[in-house]
């Protein structure tokens, strides 16, 4: 039983410091990712990964249950007083379950929901096409104006016309604060649910630096990985505003969760939620929000210094969108991870290519935040990404399909052999060494 893992499976043991490697030695700056602390990672590989625990504390299918009935109560308790709202389930396997869940328990197959448009920002669960939550559901997509900003003129006349039983707020890829007092008027006109995903957000939500949904929305769901900084997971809430418009709202959750559509909780995963809303309760935890917002405003006014364009022309929470010309998205993510920078392809605001080849980057600043860069540090970022940028602007992206694989295949071994990108590559392990993550 006492094996470590190196002795037992090497195999999976030096993949596994591969990966910490990476992590040590490059820049994280996918806005979706960041590094969980040490703690919330003990409690995620505790032994509570061997507990079934189906129900909820005090009404168990499964004995043995007084450990977890307090963790997974701590976990509420916290997230009920971090968020202020009055009914919290900490368990959803991950954000889109989450989101499932909240459609199982407001709407009925068929039902109208209207979300934000995929390639305009809003997330797959959202009723995007290529989703389930739209073969189930009758789903309207609303979208962003040519500035990238949530279009509230075309919200208003879709909810008017439609009339939807739900609408979503909130995305995966939006530099802009969520206008939710809007959107609670245009959904409390045509009687709506207002379901508000903070996926991205809850960290700033909770450190004071993105306006909370609390007051404005119905529901609350939010993945626990993300700015949060907690183990991947998921949480749902409902608000005072929820229980008005239906006193039974928080048992349908509930039992949207368990049993419609899921098993037995992750009481591991439940634990580590429990230790990240724990370091969210201390005053740290806003300092670290206000850096995470500060670092992206810093990252985007040097890269604007430097001719970069940036959709909406910067950012007001951790997350910012480039404009790279047609098709360049793909280019440009390469290229900067052969650097040792980590980004993802990301389709812009009426982006004309598609999403395999969008035209954008999209990339943030929770990761290199938490390891302790600033703005000073900011400016060497907007540096590297521009000598990239620099090295890769003779790659267009064809319009014509045909033209496509050649150009590809000469990009992707001309990266391999650049020697200024090699050289970047060393300098960011430079400054990665003077900041060490879990070292
Ligand atoms: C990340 C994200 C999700 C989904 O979370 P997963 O844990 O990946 O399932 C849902 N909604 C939004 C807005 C997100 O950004």
């Amino acid at each position: 039983m006492k094996k470590t893992l190196k002795e037992q499976d090497p195999e999976v043991y030096n993949i596994i410091k591969g990966e910490e490697k990476r992590q040590e030695e490059g820049l994280e700056l996918i806005p979706s990712e960041i590094a969980a602390s040490s703690a919330v990672i003990e409690a995620l590989g505790s032994v509570l990964t061997n507990k079934y625990s189906e129900g909820y504390a005090g009404k168990r299918y499964y004995g043995g249950q007084e450990f977890i009935d307090d963790v997974e109560t701590l976990a509420i308790n916290r997230a009920k007083e971090l968020f202020g709202v009055p009914h919290v389930n900490v368990q959803p396997y991950s954000g889109s379950p989450a989101n499932f869940a909240v459609y199982t328990a407001i709407c009925e197959p068929g039902d109208k929901v209207m979300g934000q448009s995929l390639p305009d920002g809003g997330h797959l669960t959202h009723g995007w096409k290529a989703s389930a939550t739209s073969k189930f559901f009758d789903t309207i997509q609303y979208h962003t104006d040519e500035n990238g900003y949530l279009d509230l003129e075309e919200i208003e006349q879709l909810a008017k016309k439609h009339k939807p039983k739900m609408i979503w707020v909130g995305a995966t890829a939006y530099v802009r604060e969520f206008p939710f007092e809007q959107l609670s008027k245009i959904a409390d006109e045509v009687n709506a649910y207002l379901v508000a995903d903070i996926a991205h957000i809850a960290g700033l939500v909770i450190g004071g630096v993105h306006k909370s949904p609390v007051e404005y929305v119905h529901v609350i769901t939010t993945t626990t990985h993300k700015t949060l900084r907690g183990p991947r997971g998921g949480m749902i809430m409902v608000t005072q505003k929820g229980l008005k418009k239906d006193s039974e709202l928080a048992n349908k959750i509930d039992r949207a969760v368990f049993p419609g559509l899921q098993g037995g909780p992750h009481d591991h995963q439940t634990a580590a939620i429990a230790v990240a809303l724990g370091e969210a309760q201390k005053p740290e935890f806003k300092e670290y929000a206000k850096q995470v917002v500060k670092n992206a405003k810093a990252l985007a006014k040097e890269l604007k210094k430097r001719g970069v364009k940036l959709v909406t022309d910067g950012t007001d929470n951790h997350m910012l969108l480039i404009d790279c010309g047609f098709g360049r998205g793909t280019f440009l993510s390469d290229a900067l991870e052969e650097a040792g920078i980590t980004l993802n392809k990301n389709t812009i605001p009426r982006d004309e290519s598609s999403p395999f080849y969008p035209s954008g980057v999209r990339l943030g600043t929770p990761f290199v935040t938490v390891r302790g860069l600033r703005e000073k540090e900011m400016e060497k970022i907007a540096d590297w990404i521009c000598r990239v940028f620099e090295e890769m602007k003779e790659y267009k992206f064809p319009k014509i399909k045909e033209y496509r694989a050649k150009v590809l295949e000469k990009f992707k071994k001309d990266v391999k052999q650049n020697k200024e990108l090699k050289k970047i590559r060393e300098e960011v392990r430079e400054l990665c060494k003077e900041f060490p993550l879990y070292k």
